[in-house]
């Protein structure tokens, strides 16, 4: 089945991975600008990083069909850092118009402080101003639930803000009413260890619903899946759940969510259908 990976952070994988995305059905993939592991010591980082983001990747993951799109930001650990974010946010708008940039993410909240709020409405200032899509990361475990209320009551905050244009990612149990209820569209990130397994994913489609959702490997440099969607697919048919939903979530769900920006381009094999 094809397949697109909404949250992939494809600079920590190797190409091998492309290669086996694609053999298993993958036409595109996302990926979010985030905490490389370590935390950068000067704006000038970032700009190397936007750079890999927007013109190293999709050259990469055209060698096998896929279509590669970046979101650009300072992520919510280094955001502690209010004089060094502030850097980063100036330089993003040079790179807004590049032709796989979908938008600003993944913000959000590390540790829910008063410094990561800050940055978090910079940014948001920086989508509406640019009218840009928004990709939002939760934060972890026990700072998850507290977190998500928190970043909702910014976004409610800014009567800018469409929630139709804003993905609140890595929701669980407790927090996928929240964002669904909002009016947001919401993802489901998909880990061997923390925050979601297939089955957990599965469980939460059965409770929530097929309707404004996605699911994600967020494979990146830790202990992560390239091809937990297909997991999550293999799942879904073991219980019986019909092609039409699980094609709703893993396809057309996040091509929905991401024609919406104005550099969205179809994946090569919907392009070829429509030729064919
Ligand atoms: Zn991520």
């Amino acid at each position: 089945m094809e397949y697109i990976d909404p949250h992939i952070h494809m600079i920590s994988r190797v190409t091998d991975d492309y290669h086996r995305m694609a053999q298993c059905g993958c036409v595109a993939i996302t990926e979010p600008a985030f905490w490389a592991g370590f935390d950068r010591g000067s704006a000038e980082g970032f700009r190397d990083y936007f750079h890999h983001l927007v013109d190293v990747e999709p050259r990469r993951a055209a060698q096998f069909g896929i279509r590669h799109f970046s979101w650009l930001c300072i992520n919510a650990k280094e955001a502690e850092n209010v004089s060094l974010s502030r850097e980063v946010i100036a330089l993003i708008p040079e790179y807004l118009e590049r032709p796989n940039v979908l938008g600003i993410g993944e913000i959000g909240l590390n540790k829910n402080t008063g410094n990561e709020a800050v940055i978090f409405q910079e940014h948001l200032d920086l989508a509406a101003k640019t009218d840009e899509l928004i990709l939002i990361h939760t934060p972890h475990l026990e700072d998850k639930l507290k977190g998500t209320r928190m970043i909702i009551d910014m976004l409610k905050g800014d009567s800018r803000v469409k929630p139709s244009r804003v993905c609140i990612d890595h929701v669980e149990e407790h927090t996928v009413r929240l964002a669904l209820e909002g009016g947001f569209w919401c993802g489901m990130t998909l880990y061997p260890v923390s925050k979601c397994t297939p089955a957990r994913a599965v469980d939460i489609i059965e409770m929530a619903g097929t309707e404004r959702i996605m699911v994600n490997s967020a494979g990146d440099w830790g202990k992560s899946d390239p091809l937990a969607v297909p997991e999550f697919i293999l799942e879904m048919r073991r219980r019986g759940h019909p092609e039409s939903a699980i094609r709703k979530i893993v396809y057309e769900n996040p091509l929905q969510f991401f024609r919406q920006s104005r550099r969205w381009a179809e994946p090569f094999s919907l392009l070829n259908r429509q030729e064919g």
